[in-house]
């Protein structure tokens, strides 16, 4: 039996293309049609944190270096980031949805979901609904800016049918579309496979959007690793169930150090590259964290620990500042202390959505928009570390002096 039945259209999701890259287009018109990036910073060693459709089409992309993206298109446009502008053009197209749709979920600066009912539900209807979105966005925000508009039974779909059709797209999603149309994806563009669930997948055997609609529940629950496979199931096919991943209660780890290394320098080495890995998963899962514990055994069997309360942290910079004063009082300065084994646990996580359209919200708080500023840098950072494969930079840590002036350079923006 199809498991893809009579299914409802439930869902039109909207995705603004290109969003920062379109907006600065959008504000200086000789900027149209162009290829262009967005920087953080006037450096050619840092990175795209958007491209425009131009940009994409030569091969540029967010994460990609900039002396790079130089050399790849001789006439790039390098516009410095602007928060306040992006901020202001959201609400601003926003408000134009809201003409149409009743805006159920903001999911990101760029991105919102409305919930279709009575005649909208319909195909034809929920079709030309979406076509006076887009109408009312060219004709009354900007007639450059352009968006993906996904139409699927549930929320979870509707946003995977907005990366069917990048620019100016509009993809409906029905029972009997079903799961045919979702092959030409890439595993890792589906929402909530990130790089760790991936490599899950493949080494169970899945490389394709096609052989992950191919398994059933059960193996997807073990594939996964966890609960989330088994909604992931239903999602695929369709159902409403609700879509956070809610096993994750806490990001850590703990190193036991070799007995030659066990000094409070050691230690405090590896309680450092412990946190860089918690914070970067952290980031990926889109989390916050509200404490961290840390926790050192000693060789002479006693175990000292210490607990922080966090203000929804998430960047490199402020959760290694708050170690680096756990750690003093915990170790009390001594550097003679024998330590066996550093763990160090974020815990009492939460989303990142919420709090991330606050900080959109509240930019004339300093504090706010410093935070905002040291995540962008930090999930800068992972885009960069991602791309190598591995760790060649992090912000705010430092301990040689190389890696110190790299971090003041990051963070003095
Ligand atoms: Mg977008």
């Amino acid at each position: 039996m199809n498991s893809y039945h009579n299914l409802t259209l439930n869902w039109l999701y909207l995705d603004i293309n290109s969003y920062f890259a379109t907006v600065e287009q959008h504000y200086n018109p000789s900027y149209r049609n162009k290829p262009l990036i967005v920087v953080p910073l006037d450096s050619d060693t840092t990175c795209a944190i958007a491209a425009s459709i131009e940009a994409k089409k030569l091969g540029v992309k967010t994460g990609t270096n900039v002396g790079e993206a130089k050399r790849m298109i001789p006439d790039l446009i390098c516009v410095k980031s602007n928060h306040d502008k992006y901020r202001n053009y959201h609400h601003r197209i926003l408000k134009e949805i809201d003409k149409h749709i009743y805006v159920d979920d903001i999911l990101s600066i760029d991105e919102c979901a409305g919930r279709l009912t009575g005649k909208f539900q319909l195909k034809q209807n929920a079709v030309e609904l979406a076509y006076k979105i887009k109408k009312g966005i060219t004709n009354n925000i900007g007639d450059n800016i352009k968006c993906s508009v996904g139409i699927a039974p549930n929320r979870f779909l509707a946003k995977i049918a907005t990366e069917i059709e990048k620019v100016d797209g509009l993809v409906v999603l029905e029972g009997s579309d079903l799961p045919k149309k979702l092959y030409s994806l890439n595993l890792r563009s589906l929402t909530g496979i990130g790089a760790s669930t991936y490599t899950r997948l493949i080494s169970n055997g899945i490389n394709s959007v096609e052989s992950l609609c191919s398994k059933d529940a059960s193996f997807l629950k073990r594939a996964f690793g966890n609960i989330y496979g088994e909604k992931y199931y239903y999602l695929l096919r369709g159902y409403n169930v609700p879509e956070e991943k809610k096993d994750t209660q806490s990001i850590g780890n703990s190193q036991v150090l070799p007995p030659e290394m066990r000094n409070s320098e050691n230690a405090y080495d590896i309680a450092r590259k412990l946190l860089l890995t918690a914070t970067s998963r952290l980031r990926e899962k889109e989390f916050y964290a509200n404490g961290m514990n840390l926790e050192l055994s000693l060789v002479n069997k006693s175990i000292v620990k210490n607990y922080q309360k966090l203000n929804s942290l998430c960047d490199d910079f402020s959760l290694g500042d708050k170690m680096k004063f756990m750690w003093h009082t915990l170790t009390n300065n001594q550097t003679n202390l024998n330590i066996k084994k550093v763990s160090i646990i974020l815990v009492n996580l939460t989303k990142q959505r919420n709090d991330q359209l606050a900080l959109f919200d509240n930019s004339t708080d300093c504090n706010l928009k410093e935070k905002n500023k040291l995540e962008q840098i930090s999930k800068l950072m992972d885009e960069i570390n991602k791309k190598e494969g591995k760790s060649i930079v992090s912000l705010g840590m430092a301990r040689n002096k190389n890696e110190q002036a790299e971090a003041i350079a990051f963070s003095s923006i």
